[in-house]
């Protein structure tokens, strides 16, 4: 019996109904190990390129990871894995909660979803025991009252659900999937591919306990980084503010995302600060699966004429601008309600919120009329406008259907010049981070191989000075020196090769991004030693650095297949210019021949062709991916 994982990975083929359990040896998951590496895995096997992401071809794969479940702090996340109808690309979104350790105790390592059912159904999935289920009466139907309705059929309270609300179902290309009401699988449209298989939740339970290799060493780990979680400013601020704490420095120096990216000046951005948010707002703060950090906010607001559900959670600091500052609002209330109806729904909120104010800007430069948008006065600022153009968008009516689309297919329909006013990377839109201020992040939009994301690395300020935390605490990578962060020089290029490759483990292994090193106190010997006490294996950061490389390599590899090439790593214009008002008036502008050459030594840097950026055999023979050499010839 191995530890940590069960060898079982399910496999299920919605068109046939018929499912099967692969057991692959040990050397598979010492491999891949879980999420976007076991998942690409099967994409690169098992799905034809050119494959339509909302046919029944396309691959939904959800996958944990061989530690996942471990009773270690912050360590919950699964990532869902397809091609991705918003960007055609290698589409993945890591998700908190509950859902992947309860996946894990049902038995499963990871789910292979193929095919698509004539009518809907949902999975119940239950110790082993696996069952298609009617969701005939389920469509249609929002997320709380999905989750109300499956745990009241099934007479069980404790069962996990990942699911889709009615964006989902209705195909918007940027609709994500759920867990537990407020954790989100969010970007790249999968909720689509879940809808478009008919498949509306997937439930599971485990009542078995996972298999630990060495069960006293993490206990003793898990109680020192609980101690200094407490202990610590760091984490607990984070508690204390959450996301939302990014707001102040943000505004405050002028680039909190405004307008449409018009400017970085908002002047009402003190209402919409994580100080105001916890004396207006505020309910409570959770946590996910063993997370002593518990950093997720809850909101409930019960006015006569606006309420918000706390069940649907609250706006992080990615939905405050998104759904705020980006549309010209600054009432946190109608924020909270906007990010609450996403979440019925099921609609990323920085895409929704991006998609939104495209489309206010297209009507202030009169390329939209008030008979394009159904009578709807879509101005920045028009609080209740947003609120009525979610839902027109999750139920594709009107111009929603239109924006439902994301902002670059839009605005290929809208034409005009409106191009202009979208901000996307690989057809994906900007999160709400600045790169003229954080370059490595730009670098980063540029090259994440799912479109534009923040969470492809840790930012820039976290390597500034030799105080910092990256710097203090991670040279056991190599890091030893800090860098500007607005530096686009040899030294950023290269600390963020690594920075690109230690996330990616993260991702890989579930790990929460907040949980460690550099943004918070879990060291990276801890994170090692916990992998080690789980699976029993004797791993090293060489060899966790070496499976973050060999997914990136997988998912260039699955891109290039699709047409992807290195015309698609770069940027969005705005960011090639100075800001526009406040205090960073005039100054800021990337400069993009340093920006074209820093792309191009990161290729090298990987091991890719300086001009097309596509993996080297020998960097490929490297990693252990000699099947794909074939893909690159
Ligand atoms: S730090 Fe926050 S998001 Fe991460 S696992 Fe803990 S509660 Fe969840």
């Amino acid at each position: 019996m191995p530890f940590g994982y069960s060898g079982n990975i399910l496999h299920i083929d919605l068109s046939s109904r018929k499912h099967w359990i692969e057991h692959p040896p040990e050397n598979f998951y010492r491999t891949y190990m879980g999420g976007r590496a076991l998942a690409l895995y099967y994409m690169l096997k098992e799905m034809k390129p050119k494959t339509d992401p909302l046919s029944p071809d396309n691959l939904l794969i959800f996958a944990p990871s061989v530690i996942t479940g471990t009773p270690a702090p912050a360590i919950p996340r699964y990532t869902v894995c397809a091609k991705s109808p918003l960007t055609g690309a290698q589409g993945e979104a890591e998700a908190g909660g509950w859902w992947g350790p309860e996946l894990k105790k049902a038995g499963f390592d990871a789910i292979v979803i193929k095919g698509g059912s004539p009518t809907p159904v949902y999975l119940y999935i239950k110790d082993g025991k696996v069952e298609i289920k009617d969701a005939t009466h389920l469509w249609g139907k929002d997320t709380g009252t999905t989750q109300m309705t499956i745990r009241e059929e099934l007479a069980d309270d404790k069962i996990r659900i990942a699911q889709i609300g009615p964006a989902g179902e209705n195909l918007v290309r940027f609709a994500n999937i759920v867990n537990e009401l407020k954790h989100f699988n969010g970007r790249n449209g999968l909720g689509a591919v879940m809808g478009s298989k008919k498949l509306k939740a997937i439930a599971v339970r485990g009542t078995k306990p996972i298999n630990l290799f060495d069960k006293e060493k993490i206990s003793q780990i898990t109680k020192e980084i609980t101690k200094r979680v407490m202990d610590n400013p760091l984490s607990r601020g984070f508690r204390e503010l959450g996301t939302p704490g990014t707001v102040r420095p943000a505004y405050e120096a002028g680039c909190l995302p405004s307008y449409n990216w018009t400017t970085g000046y908002f002047k009402e951005g003190e209402s919409l600060t994580a100080e105001t948010y916890n004396k207006t707002i505020l309910k409570r703060t959770e946590g996910c699966f063993a997370c002593p950090i518990r950093c997720k906010r809850v909101v409930e607001i019960n006015e006569p004429d606006l309420k918000v559900n706390h069940a649907y959670g609250g706006p992080e600091y990615e939905t405050i601008a998104s759904l705020g500052s980006i549309c010209g609002i600054s009432d946190l209330k109608y924020i909270a309600k906007a990010n609450e109806l996403c979440n019925r729904y099921t609609m990323d909120t920085i895409s929704t919120g991006m998609v939104i104010a495209f489309a206010m800007q297209c009507y202030q430069e009169g390329l939209l009329t008030k008979e394009d948008t159904g009578g709807i006065e879509l101005t920045f600022g028009n609080k209740e406008a947003v609120l009525e153009i979610i839902e027109k968008i999750a139920y594709r009516e009107g111009l929603g259907d239109l924006l439902s689309q994301g902002s670059y297919l839009a605005a290929q329909k809208i034409g005009k010049g409106s191009e202009k006013f979208t901000h996307q990377v690989k057809r994906q839109e900007i999160p709400m981070h600045d790169p003229r201020l954080k370059t490595g992040v730009g670098l980063q939009y540029a090259l994440s191989d799912y479109g534009a994301d923040h969470m492809k690395a840790a930012h820039d300020p976290f390597f500034k000075d030799k105080d910092s935390v990256g710097i203090k605490e991670m040279k056991g990578l190599g890091i030893l020196e800090p860098v500007s962060p607005t530096d686009m020089g040899e030294k950023k290029v290269a600390l963020f090769k690594l920075w690109d490759i230690y996330w990616t483990v993260f991702d890989i292994l579930g790990v929460c991004d907040f949980g460690y090193v550099p943004r918070s106190v879990g060291t990276m010997e801890e994170l090692l030693e916990i992998i080690k006490s789980t699976t029993g294996w004797k791993t090293t950061w060489f060899e966790l650095m070496k499976l973050g490389e060999r997914s990136i390599n997988m998912a260039r590899i699955f891109n290039y297949r699709e047409g992807f090439t290195s015309k698609d790593d770069t940027l969005p214009e705005v960011f090639y210019q100075n800001f526009k008002g406040g205090p960073l008036d005039g100054q800021g502008a990337i400069n993009k021949k340093d920006f074209e050459k820093a792309i191009k030594l990161r290729y090298e840097l990987m091991g890719w062709n300086q001009d097309t950026g596509i993996p080297a055999p020998a960097k490929l023979i490297e990693l252990g991916l000699n099947w794909l050499i074939k893909e690159v010839k």
